[in-house]
């Protein structure tokens, strides 16, 4: 096989909140196939800032179920719980050049909003934007009053953005003022204040470890514009995206736990690792016979020969 010989870093970053379904598996499996098929590292990132539904537990049981599919990484397993102190350096940053606003807003209020004519349902509508000072205050005494903090929200420049990704090719996203750190109720947020927001964590970390390819399940395809706007004005490269198409029940809808034995360790109840990974293979469209192991595939697989289409999951 042709390795082209690149530096770089792929990676895959599951939330633990519950074991990793076949879908997800076999995510986890494209993005390792992607970043050494190019030649690139592979690192594993827990993305464990949501800290009433992460768990230690889950993610160690997800490490072990990405090992016994045989997918490796080079670098120490990071955790986004250990990383605080770099989203609040970036917040810094861009509190520093004016590109951060508090939020007084309920989800409700901005629900309400974001239907007004001209304005793109679910967009911020853009309320805490522009307040004056002594509007800032009043709103922050009120909602203090309730017991609960303000979000932070980004000062975006821009309504929209275009990202290429490899799989769906050009695409042109929303990109409003989105939270980069959490608000909510005063009495549950810990000692280390509230939780960091997906988007502004995600980014960070990707620019920090040195991903320039990130690989993760086409439900994330809207979220890359903002991510890539983000990335600009933090000073990191935006990665190559490819976004890949999701697993569906037999009903067509997202593959979810309740769907039978969809996680590694039930369908291991009845089949074994190499038949798992040989399902894996044929919903990939790719030859699973005598595939052992995740390096196994690596031979037969081609960025270029993926799936554009959902497939759906019957059972291994
Ligand atoms: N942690 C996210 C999830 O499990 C994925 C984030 C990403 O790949 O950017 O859905």
């Amino acid at each position: 096989m042709n390795l082209v010989k690149k530096s770089g870093c792929g990676r895959y970053a599951p939330s633990p909140s519950g074991d990793l379904h076949f879908g997800n598996l076999r995510t986890a499996m494209l993005a390792w196939l992607c970043a050494r098929s190019s030649g690139r590292s592979f690192v594993v990132r827990v993305e464990d800032i949501d800290t009433q539904r992460s768990s230690m537990e889950s993610a160690q049981r997800q490490l072990e179920d990405l090992a016994a599919l045989g997918i490796d990484w080079g670098r120490e397993v990071v955790y986004q719980s250990q990383r605080y102190e770099l989203y609040d350096a970036a917040l810094a940053r861009l509190r520093d050049r004016g590109l951060v606003f508090e939020c007084y807003c309920s989800r409700k209020d901005i629900q309400e909003a974001s239907r007004a004519p001209h304005s793109i349902p679910g967009h911020y509508p853009g309320t805490c934007r522009d307040l004056t000072e002594g509007e800032r205050r009043e709103r922050r005494e009120a909602l203090v009053a309730q017991g609960r903090v303000p979000a932070l929200r980004l000062r975006s420049g821009l309504r929209s953005v275009g990202v290429r990704d490899a799989l769906a090719g050009e695409y042109v996203g929303d990109v409003d003022d989105f939270i980069l750190r959490r608000g909510g109720n005063a009495a549950q947020i810990g000692p280390q204040g509230p939780d960091w927001a997906y988007n502004l964590a995600v980014v960070v970390d990707d620019g920090e470890q040195g991903v320039d390819q990130v690989v993760r399940g086409d439900d994330l395809l809207p979220s890359a514009p903002r991510q890539a706007y983000l990335a600009g004005l933090l000073g990191y490269a935006v990665p190559e995206y490819v976004h890949v198409p999701l697993v569906l029940n037999e009903r067509g809808e997202r593959l979810a736990k309740r769907d039978g034995a969809v996680t590694l360790r039930e369908m291991l109840e009845t089949a074994t690792v190499p038949e798992v990974l040989g399902s894996m293979a044929a919903s990939l469209g790719m030859d699973g016979a005598g595939v052992r192991t995740a390096a196994d595939l690596l031979e037969g697989f081609s960025m270029a020969a993926l799936p554009r289409a959902a497939s759906v999951f019957t059972g291994v």
